[in-house]
């Protein structure tokens, strides 16, 4: 594996890989020690709002491409937080990123993820390893439009009956590691509605919502800077703990659900 090229944007630097089979990964440094790296060659969850999964799977990564991603960054900016968050879902290539994740905690780094929470079982063993945080994709508490956005997720109900099973056996303080990701787009999941399902399902099982905000990588829009305060505003008025997208995440270079696979064209 090599690096070919590192991207600057306004505060994140896109790291380039390609693999020994000629394949093109990315993984994003951000607030200068957090490392957000890739466990698969494309996605096959497939979200219709992701650059990642557009071309479904190409491959799954091995524990050692995972790590490697952390070493060629680390030789030039230390890291100290590991987050697996870029393209792939983790519970979908689950053996290669417990490997790492062991080997990564080993190293003394903190490591936090990003999942669909699919297949259940994985979520739950994911929920019981010593993380940093879990953010679970949920995007609408609508089972249909949730199939719709994320049609390879898996069921709904399964991923929040793990949650339900599992959050009430957790310390406070685990359990405020824990959340769902909301990301609203305009017209599609960003109704009165849908922001109060989201809501009282947050409340249900007592975890915070990190609402994201849409990096325009498809037809797709984001909703009005307006709407999403009011949504956030709407949420934090039923109770609910909400985590807004930082600057980070919207960045035009690394931001949420813009890393791609196989990236030839440099911005
Ligand atoms: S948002 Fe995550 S789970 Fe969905 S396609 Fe993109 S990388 Fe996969």
């Amino acid at each position: 594996m090599r690096l070919l090229s590192v991207i600057e944007g306004e505060l994140n630097l896109l790291f380039l890989f390609e693999l020994e089979d000629g394949k093109r990964i990315e993984a994003v440094l951000y607030r200068g020690d957090t490392l957000c790296v890739s466990t698969q060659v494309g996605c096959p969850v497939r979200c219709i709002f992701c650059a990642s999964g557009r071309e479904g799977l190409f491959r799954n990564l091995t524990p050692q491409e995972i790590l490697e991603q952390f070493r060629i960054v680390n030789r030039f900016f230390p890291v100290r937080r590991i987050a697996v968050a870029g393209i792939g879902d983790p519970l979908l290539n689950w053996d290669s990123v417990k490997e790492a994740f062991w080997d990564f905690k080993g190293m003394g780094l903190k490591v936090s993820f990003y999942t669909a929470g699919f297949p259940p079982e994985r979520l739950r063993e994911l929920l019981r390893l010593p993380h940093s945080g879990v953010t679970v994709s949920i995007h609408s508490a609508d089972p249909t439009l949730r199939k719709k956005m994320m049609p390879h997720a898996g069921d709904l109900g399964d991923t929040l009956r793990v949650l339900e099973e599992e959050l009430p056996k957790m310390s406070k303080k685990r359990r405020n590691r824990i959340s769902l990701a909301y990301m609203p787009i305009k017209g599609l999941n960003d109704s009165d509605e849908e922001v109060e399902r989201i809501g009282r399902l947050a409340r249900r099982l007592g975890v915070s919502v990190t609402l994201l905000y849409y990096n325009r990588v498809s037809d797709f829009e984001p909703v009005d800077p307006a709407r999403y305060e009011e949504i956030f505003l709407k949420l934090r008025s039923m109770g609910v703990r909400v985590t807004l997208s930082t600057r980070f995440r919207r960045d035009r270079v690394g931001g949420c659900g813009t890393l791609l696979v196989n990236r030839e064209v440099l911005v």
